[in-house]
């Protein structure tokens, strides 16, 4: 008997960051699918200056898009020949600590926007829907679910992703009575960015540090410096990050010469926190960001209805892990769609989406944050101590960077098949 053929299946994916890009991409592939991509600004867009994909991320992008290799250099993406972490305060400043790069393969760094460029660069335009901020979401009489936008439109999906970031709508309607105490909340850590010209980092932080294309992590008394080279070799990314005892209400601070020298007081014996503080304010107006999380998700699926990306899982950015998380969301849901031949698969896709992804989200959120504390110099055990910073170091990214893609793959095709 001939296979019946898969019914069409429309699905609505709400948000058009790094997230909602890259699930469409995953999703696209699949034939039998009407994907939408819904974003609430007048353009899709990205703010913030880079984002690095590690190992990890890298090999599940290249199970939605083979030629990655193509696709990341036209993204602008520069191979970091290896990530280094130094001490940047204390007795031992400029102590080596580790170079990921030696044991773990390696990362690359792009410009956020170029990566998204190149993300909807991929996909049918038709299928991109700007100034579409979704306000409501109800399931109708017919098993589909209603998205309405605040433009007073309304649509029919047989299936709806949320991508839309940490304070998602769409969370809300996937955690009912829960989303109260699943909302996100401050980590107890600022950061803040810029973006300078290669030659003015070169010359303001020393030759030495730009000899090949490498990122410099900055270990110290209660913050952490880091430098990356961006953009094909042209822009170099410096953040400055510490802790936060008391989180301002509105989620950010403007950042002076004064609150910086105050933040890395203890810092200018070592070798880089001068310079780092004229790049950071080389800038208009600069500003330091609370960083939030989410401390615990009970579910990220709910009938017909998930969550992907930050608007599931938003981690601090100590391990550099969220966009990979991300990632694999998209390469998931991407394998179970393969499978889902019937509008009536789709809850059963989404519950074995949850199964698998959840518990490794939410390992990386909670190692995260511990993290902050060792990079802030805050571990008691370890202190600003270079060999036992070492030995935290060398345990800490495995689990992330080593994930076996198939196998991941294969365990939620499994739980999808076995749902019951
Ligand atoms: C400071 C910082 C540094 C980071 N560095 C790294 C790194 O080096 N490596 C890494 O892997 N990860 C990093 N991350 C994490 C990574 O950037 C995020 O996990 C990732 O960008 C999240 O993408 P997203 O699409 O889920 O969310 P977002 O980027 O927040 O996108 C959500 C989109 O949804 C849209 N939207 C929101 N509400 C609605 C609505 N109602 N209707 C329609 N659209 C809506 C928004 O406009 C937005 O375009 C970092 C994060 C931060 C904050």
């Amino acid at each position: 008997m001939a296979n019946k053929p898969p019914d069409r299946i429309r699905v609505g994916i709400v948000g058009g960051g790094l997230a909602g890009a890259t699930l469409a991409n995953a999703l696209i592939v699949h034939s039998h699918l009407d994907i939408e991509l819904f974003e609430a600004s007048h353009e899709f867009s990205e703010r913030g200056a880079a984002v690095g994909l590690s190992v990890n991320a890298q090999n599940a992008l290249r199970q939605i898009i083979p030629s990655i290799r193509e696709f990341l250099a036209k993204a602008g993406a520069v191979d970091m020949n290896s990530t280094r972490t130094a001490l940047g305060s204390g007795p031992a400043a400029g102590t080596i600590i580790y170079d990921i790069a030696a044991s773990s393969g390696l990362g690359v760094v792009l410009h956020r926007a170029s990566l998204l460029r190149e993300l909807l660069h991929l996909l049918p335009k038709e299928i991109l829907h700007a100034n579409k901020k979704l306000k409501s979401i109800n399931p109708n009489r017919d098993g589909r679910v209603e998205l309405g936008f605040e433009d007073g439109t309304i649509e029919c999906f047989d299936a709806v992703i949320g991508a839309d970031g940490i304070f998602s709508i769409v969370r809300h309607h996937v955690l009912q009575d829960a989303a109260e105490e699943c909302a996100p909340s401050p980590a107890g850590y600022w950061d803040s960015r810029n973006l300078v010209p290669f030659e003015k980092a070169k010359k303001v932080l020393g030759e030495k540090y730009f000899e090949t294309d490498r990122q410099w992590s900055w270990v110290g008394d209660g913050a952490f410096l880091l430098h990356n080279v961006l953009e094909n070799g042209a822009m170099v990314q410096v953040i400055i990050s510490a802790i936060e005892p008391e989180p301002p209400k509105d989620r950010k601070r403007p950042l002076t010469k004064e609150f910086l020298d105050q933040t890395l007081d203890r810092w200018f014996d070592g070798p880089i926190a001068k310079g780092m503080i004229e790049l950071m304010l080389d800038q208009d107006n600069p500003q330091g960001y609370s960083q939030w999380e989410h401390r615990s998700t009970k579910t990220y699926a709910n009938g017909y209805v998930c969550v992907v990306g930050d608007a599931a899982h938003a981690t601090t950015p100590w391990q550099g892990a969220g966009a990979g998380l991300a990632i694999e969301d998209a390469m998931v849901l991407g394998t179970l769609f393969s499978k889902v031949t019937s509008s009536r698969d789709v809850p059963a896709a989404f519950k074995a989406y949850d199964e698998i992804r959840r518990p490794r989200c939410q390992r990386v959120i909670d190692s995260s944050r511990e993290m902050a504390g060792v990079y802030c110099g805050r571990n008691p055990g370890a202190g600003l101590d270079p060999d036992k910073l070492r030995e935290i170091f060398a345990s800490r990214y495995s689990f992330i960077l080593g994930l076996d893609m198939e196998a991941h793959k294969a365990e939620a095709m499994h739980a999808f098949v076995n749902s019951g």
